[in-house]
């Protein structure tokens, strides 16, 4: 996984309500290749999305068909 700051992720929004993420659990990071694009608040969150974010945080790194990897 990237190197991320605490401090930084704090300062955070949702990208779909702009809530701010204040270090919450079980939003949703959305990585392309080691940047982080945009984070998701668990209420924005599709339930396929939510399959992925628990993937994610159990240390799997999730692809989709078509990914070129
Ligand atoms: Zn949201």
């Amino acid at each position: 996984m990237p190197a991320l700051s605490l401090a930084a992720l704090r300062d955070r929004k949702c990208a779909r309500c702009q809530r701010p993420y204040r270090g919450k659990q079980n939003w949703s990071f959305k990585f392309h290749g080691d940047v982080l694009v945009e984070i998701v608040c668990p209420d924005c969150l599709t339930p396929a999305e939510h399959v992925e974010a628990a993937l994610n945080r159990a240390g799997f790194r999730v692809t989709r068909e078509g990914d070129q990897q």
